[in-house]
């Protein structure tokens, strides 16, 4: 089976593994039996334009990527993508970024509400009920912005902040919006953005990935069809993780394909 990777992180992301070179990950993801992957490292635009965040390096990043590309051609397919968290808060910078055309993925990203530091900063097991409902409906609502976001190809870990309530004991369903998940689909499927399936909540011991297997049936009955598979590794042996508990998923679910983007395009890979 056609195997991939479309989130993963370099010693050049801000919270990047300083052993995460371009050519470690590449490294294990033939080691890992990969044909594909795709480095998407951060920019989030308010860390980058409030200066909250190490700046990414986007030109030695992109140098090492296209030489890596060339270095493992004919072995490993490598794209040069960006997590691009929160493009709405600052749509001028984001569009700056996305405008310069050289990406073959924009993997579009929340991390943090409009004036609220990233969710990972926030401690939730002393917050009350409703304050985890509202926060994860003002998540819903901000990622409806970005995936509105021009040039956004696929929304990473839906219910993101579910990895951290559940990391703080707090359970939450996230069904209960499926209302809203449901508007926030029609729209991605009308503007043909994918859904991320995030297996990083694995990795920590979490029973579900990002977004859960209910909402991932949920983008199927909406009629959603593009799918891309990440680990959101940040070291090299997180490459390719639980790639084939994703696929299982997907299959139970009904999807025969996922998608990796080259170009800006999205190429099917059937999942048998
Ligand atoms: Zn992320
Ligand atoms: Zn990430």
């Amino acid at each position: 089976m056609y195997r991939a990777d479309s989130h993963l992180h370099t010693c050049f992301s801000f919270d990047g593994n300083p052993l995460a070179t371009v050519d470690a990950i590449c490294r294990a993801a033939c080691e890992r039996g990969l044909q594909e992957i795709t480095f998407t490292d951060h920019c989030d635009i308010n860390g980058e334009v409030e200066g909250i965040y190490a700046p990414f390096p986007i030109e030695k990043a992109r140098k090492e990527v296209l030489a890596a590309r060339e270095a493992y051609r004919g072995k490993l397919i490598v794209n040069w993508g960006i997590e691009l968290g929160q493009p709405y808060q600052y749509p001028d910078a984001a569009r700056a970024l996305i405008d310069r055309g050289e990406f073959d993925f924009v993997l579009g990203s929340l991390h943090n509400l409009t004036g609220v530091p990233d969710f990972y900063f926030l401690r939730y097991a002393q917050m009350t009920d409703p304050l985890l409902d509202q926060l994860f409906a003002r998540c819903l609502a901000e990622s409806m912005e970005v995936i509105r976001f021009p040039g956004v190809h696929s929304l990473a870990h839906l219910t993101y902040p579910c990895r951290y309530y559940a990391l703080d004991g707090r359970s939450f369903d996230p069904m209960r919006y499926a209302d809203q998940i449901a508007a926030l689909f029609d729209e991605m499927r009308q503007r043909g953005v994918a859904l991320e399936i995030n297996s990083s909540t694995l990795r920590k011991g979490l029973d579900f990935t990002l977004p859960n297997e209910s909402i991932l049936q949920l983008w199927r009955e909406c009629g959603g069809e593009l799918v891309t598979i990440g680990s959101d590794a940040h070291s090299a042996e997180e490459v390719g993780a639980d790639f084939d508990a994703v696929c299982a998923m997907l299959l139970r679910c009904g999807f025969s394909s996922f998608v990796t983007f080259r170009g800006g395009a999205p190429v099917e890979h059937p999942l048998v």
